[in-house]
């Protein structure tokens, strides 16, 4: 069987486990549903904290990953337990023997059409964060007016929301906001930008600094407090009422574009993998690591490990620093299990 490792999902993790197992001298196989790898950092433009370019970050795997099997346009078929390993057959009938697996199947982005309230694929000038970091590397959406004159983002849509069905903070899209609020004034100097918010969550390294530029050098206006109403004017703008809970006022503005900060929510493919290899998911959907202090890489099933996005949240340098750790426990599972 060689010392094949199976990774699923070729994403930020799935690469970076990929470069790691190869450098340790295992044989990593990543399998990837779609038909180039990256996943969603290949979707982004410039990342926080430091807007470096997120070609700049994958681009150097085309080189470490020489060698790496890649099966693009491919997905898992069976897994199956050997005596030592697994076998898993692949949706192209091949199949491989593998002494680990490793998920590093990611997340996906909530669908903001289903808060309906807020117009999305209604009113002409809603977008969703995904949809601004399309346009900043395009600059093709005819829903981003020429020159806006104010723009809007509302955070928090389809996280830490009942209705929504996810309770869950998606832990990302404080600073996505804020970053992709200080690239609009890049853009648009002349536009007024708002962020309805109702925390701020500002955990990371150098998040802070990022909050206090926005408002200090960019005059971001950040209102706190749930936006009520989301309406279409006559003239083709996009109205927003909230209350404005620490002036204790409700606000009401007129905006030439309006921006979802839409969350982060489990595939829907993880139930049925998790069924498949009798794994337990979280309450979130997300896959449960054997504890969250000191063994969120380990499933609670023996040679099977995890990377990324696919146990909740994470931003890109902890995705990175995870995947690292994942191919630190695989090297030892297997060094241990000959
Ligand atoms: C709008 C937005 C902006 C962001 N900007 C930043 C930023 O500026 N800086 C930062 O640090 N973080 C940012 N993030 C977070 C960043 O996107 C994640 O940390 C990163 O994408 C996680 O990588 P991943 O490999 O775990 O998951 P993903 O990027 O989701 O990759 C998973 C891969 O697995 C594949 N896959 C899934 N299921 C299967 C299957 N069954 N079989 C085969 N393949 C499968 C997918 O096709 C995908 O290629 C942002 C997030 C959002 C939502
Ligand atoms: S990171 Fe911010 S915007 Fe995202 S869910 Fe958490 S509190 Fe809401």
């Amino acid at each position: 069987m060689k010392n094949n490792i199976l990774i699923i999902g070729g994403g930020i993790a799935g690469m970076e486990t990929a470069r790691q197992l190869k450098q340790l001298g295992l044989n990593p196989i990543i399998v990837e549903k779609n038909f180039a790898l990256g996943g969603h950092v290949s979707q982004w433009n410039r990342l926080f904290p430091d807007m470096i370019p997120a070609k700049e970050v994958l681009d150097p795997y085309e080189d470490s990953l020489e060698g790496v099997e890649i099966l693009l346009g491919t997905e898992i078929a069976s897994i199956n337990r050997l005596q030592k390993g697994w076998s898993v057959t692949l949706s192209t009938g091949k199949n491989y023997s593998c002494k680990a697996v490793v998920f590093a199947t990611g997340f996906r982005l909530f669908e903001a059409e289903k808060k309906e309230e807020y117009g999305y694929g209604i009113y002409d000038h809603v977008i969703t964060n995904s949809d601004l970091e399309n346009w900043f590397n395009t600059k093709l959406d005819e829903r981003v007016p020429e020159k806006p004159q104010a723009v809007g983002f509302i955070h928090c849509v389809g996280s830490r929301d009942i209705k929504a069905g996810n309770t869950q903070c998606s832990k990302v899209c404080c600073i996505t906001a804020i970053k992709q609020a200080i690239e609009i004034k890049e853009a648009f100097p002349n536009a007024e930008v708002y962020c309805f918010y109702m925390d701020l969550r500002l955990f990371g390294k150098k998040y802070e600094d990022f909050y206090i530029k926005a408002q200090r050098d960019y005059g971001i206006h950040f209102i706190r407090g749930r936006v009520s109403e989301v309406s279409e004017t006559i003239d083709g703008r996009v109205q927003v009422k909230a209350e404005d809970t620490l002036a204790g006022k409700p606000v009401k503005v007129r905006l030439d574009l309006l921006v979802l900060m839409s969350g982060i929510v489990c595939n829907r493919e993880n139930e049925g993998l998790a069924k498949a290899m009798e794994m337990p998911l979280d309450e979130d959907g997300f896959f449960r690591s054997r504890n969250n202090v000191n063994a969120i890489t380990e499933a609670d099933r023996e040679g099977i490990f995890y990377a990324g996005t696919c146990t909740g949240p994470k931003t890109v340098p902890e995705t990175i620093a995870e995947a690292r750790s994942a191919a630190l426990c695989v090297y030892n599972y297997v060094k241990n299990n000959k």
